[in-house]
C-alpha cells in the first residue's frame, strides 16, 4: 500500500501515517472529513475514514493503474507542498530531449514564500490552474505540475516550471535532507521556444499550401462555372433560335393557310359568281325563251285571229257578196297588209 498522508488539523501539514500521533486530529485531503490513523502490528500504518463513506481515499491497496490516479495526484501535491514547506533542499534535474542538455535547478527558499495548491491565474489571456505554485508577494516564483500519463502543454505555464511524476513524489523518503526529482518536461525553455517557432513555421507552410490548394480549387470551380455558364448561354441561344425558327415556320404556315383560305374563298366567290352568271344567263335564256314563246304564241294568236277574222270576213264577204260586190277597199284600210 502506498504511503498516503492526511492533513493535521492543528499544524495544517500533510502528515504520513507513520508520523501521525494519537493526540492530533487529521482530515482526509479529498473529502475533508475527519480520519484516524491505524498503527497496528500486522498491516502498515494507514489512515481510515470513521464511517462508511463514498470517499475512495485511504481505501485498501489502491494502484495508479487500478483507477487510483486521482488519489496519487492529490497526495503527490500535498506531499510536495509539505516537502517544500518543511525546508528540504529540493533539486530538480531536467534533460532536454532535443538539445540533450541537462540542468539541475535547486528550488529557492525564502521567508514568507507561500506554497499554494490549485493556484489559478491568467497566462497568455487564458485562465490556467497550476497544481502547485510558490508565491512571494503574490508573484509566482516557480510552478510544479504533477503528472502521470497526461503531460501539461509546454506553452501553458510561465517559466520556471517543472513537471514531476506523482509516483516519484509519493515514493520519496520524506526524511531525507536532500531530495532530487527528475523533471518530466520534454524540452528546455529555449528548445520550447524553438519548437514553437518551428511549429509556427510549419503551420504557416501548411496554411500556405492549404491556401494555394484552396485557391487552385476556387480557380478551377470558377473556370467550371464560367464554362457551364457559357454552355448554358449557348444552349439558351440555340433554344431561342429554335424558337424563332419555329415561330417563323408557324408564321409561314399561317400565311400559307391564310393564302389558301383566301384562294379558296376567291374560288368559291368565282364559283358563286359563275353560278350566278350561269343562273342569270339561264334566266335570261328562259326569259328570252319565254319571250320567244310569248311572241310565237302572240304571233300564232295573231295569225289565228287574222285567220279567224279572215274567215269571219270571208264569211261576211260571202254573206255581203251575196248582197253586193264592194268589200276590197274596206279590207285594205283596216288591216294594212296583204
Ligand atoms: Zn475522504
Ligand atoms: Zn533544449
Amino acid at each position: 500500500m502506498p504511503q498516503f498522508g492526511a492533513l493535521c488539523i492543528r499544524t495544517q501539514q500533510y502528515t504520513m501515517p507513520t508520523e501521525a500521533n494519537k493526540v492530533d486530529q487529521y482530515q482526509c485531503i479529498d473529502c475533508k472529513e475527519e480520519v484516524f490513523v491505524k498503527q497496528g502490528e500486522q498491516r502498515v500504518h494507514h489512515f481510515c475514514h470513521y464511517k462508511s463513506t463514498n470517499c475512495l481515499m485511504y481505501r485498501y491497496q489502491p494502484t495508479i493503474e487500478g483507477g487510483g490516479e486521482t488519489e496519487y495526484h492529490l497526495n503527490a501535491k500535498y506531499k510536495m507542498k509539505s516537502l517544500i514547506e518543511t525546508q528540504h533542499e529540493i533539486s530538480i534535474r531536467s534533460t532536454c530531449q532535443l538539445c540533450k542538455y541537462t540542468t539541475t535547478a535547486i528550488l529557492p527558499k525564502f521567508e514568507n514564500m507561500k506554497v499554494v495548491l490549485e493556484h489559478s491565474f491568467i497566462y497568455r489571456d487564458q485562465q490556467v490552474i497550476a497544481d502547485l505554485a510558490c508565491l512571494f508577494d503574490e508573484q509566482i516564483v516557480f510552478i510544479i505540475e504533477i503528472m502521470y500519463s497526461h503531460a501539461t502543454d509546454e506553452n501553458k505555464r510561465p517559466s520556471p516550471w517543472f513537471e514531476l511524476y506523482s509516483t516519484e513524489v509519493i515514493d520519496t523518503e520524506s526524511a531525507s535532507k536532500k531530495i532530487q526529482f527528475t523533471c518530466r518536461r520534454r524540452l528546455c525553455d529555449e528548445c520550447t521556444i524553438l519548437e514553437q517557432q518551428r511549429l509556427k513555421v510549419e503551420r504557416e507552410i501548411r496554411q500556405k499550401e492549404y491556401d494555394a490548394y484552396m485557391g487552385e480549387c476556387r480557380k478551377k470551380q470558377e473556370q467550371e462555372r464560367i464554362l457551364k455558364e457559357e454552355e448554358q448561354r449557348i444552349l439558351r441561344q440555340q433554344q431561342e433560335q429554335e424558337r424563332i425558327r419555329k415561330e417563323e415556320e408557324q408564321r409561314i404556315l399561317r400565311q400559307q393557310q391564310e393564302q389558301e383560305r383566301i384562294r379558296k374563298e376567291e374560288e368559291q366567290r368565282m364559283l358563286r359568281q359563275q353560278q350566278e352568271q350561269e343562273r342569270i344567263r339561264k334566266e335570261e335564256e328562259q326569259r328570252i325563251l319565254r319571250q320567244q314563246h310569248q311572241e310565237e304564241r302572240a304571233r300564232l294568236e295573231s295569225i289565228e285571229r287574222i285567220r279567224k277574222m279572215k274567215l269571219k270576213q270571208n264569211r261576211i264577204d260571202i254573206e255581203r257578196g251575196l248582197k253586193k260586190q264592194s268589200t276590197q277597199p274596206i279590207r285594205k284600210s283596216i288591216w294594212g297588209y296583204k
